[in-house]
């Protein structure tokens, strides 16, 4: 049975989670945590999960990505986004840091905000680090998509959700995504978040 993925109002989501004592790593219990959130992100189907969203408030992410779940953009927008396929990875207590200062604006969703999304301004490039499921150090220096996926992630283990850094006026349901995702974040702009500041002509 695979837990389910708590929404936006349950107070787990805006707490930070705690730390995971290393020794803890090995148990059956924290496997048997790492494979309910694998199997929760596989399904639902999604590209990343943190433990809170399943109801556990500890410092734990999964990450996972595959030409499947990209399958629906375009060549240019999958360069644009730095999307390519990601083996999985399960960071425990992840600490992580931006890379240079470029930002990158696109759309994004969350698991446990069903139904809408919006465009968030992410770093583009950051570099985690943490211990993984045997409990060894690991260092992961990435940009694009996956460093999207890993900022969302880790703001989960502090009680942040995607809707307090989002661009309000771009809040799109879901259904209407389509109209935007092959097209740039500067059109996107123009025609939802600009689009009481435009002049009528
Ligand atoms: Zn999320």
């Amino acid at each position: 049975m695979l837990p389910p993925i708590v929404q936006a109002g349950d107070p787990v989501l805006r707490r930070p989670a705690e730390a995971v004592a290393p020794e803890r790593i090995a148990t059956a219990a924290f496997r048997e945590l790492i494979d309910q959130m694998v199997g929760a992100m596989r399904a639902a189907p999604g590209v990343g999960l943190a433990a809170p969203q399943i109801g556990v408030p500890l410092r734990v992410l999964v990450v996972e990505d595959t030409e499947e779940r990209m399958a629906a953009l375009s060549p240019e927008a999958r360069a644009s986004r730095g999307r390519r396929p990601v083996a999985l990875k399960v960071i425990v207590n992840p600490e992580l840091e931006v890379v240079g200062g470029v930002r990158a604006t696109f759309f994004e969703g969350c698991l446990s905000v069903r139904g809408y999304v919006a465009l968030v301004e992410r770093a583009r490039e950051v570099v985690v680090r943490g211990l993984d499921r045997e409990g060894r150090p690991l260092a992961w220096q990435v940009e694009g998509w996956p460093a999207r996926i890993l900022q969302h992630e880790v703001d989960h283990l502090d009680g942040t959700l995607y809707v307090d850094r989002m661009h309000a006026r771009s809040l799109c349901q879901e259904g209407e995504l389509k109209r935007w995702s092959n097209r740039s974040p500067e059109d996107v702009f123009a025609e939802l978040v600009g689009a009481a500041t435009l002049r009528p002509r």
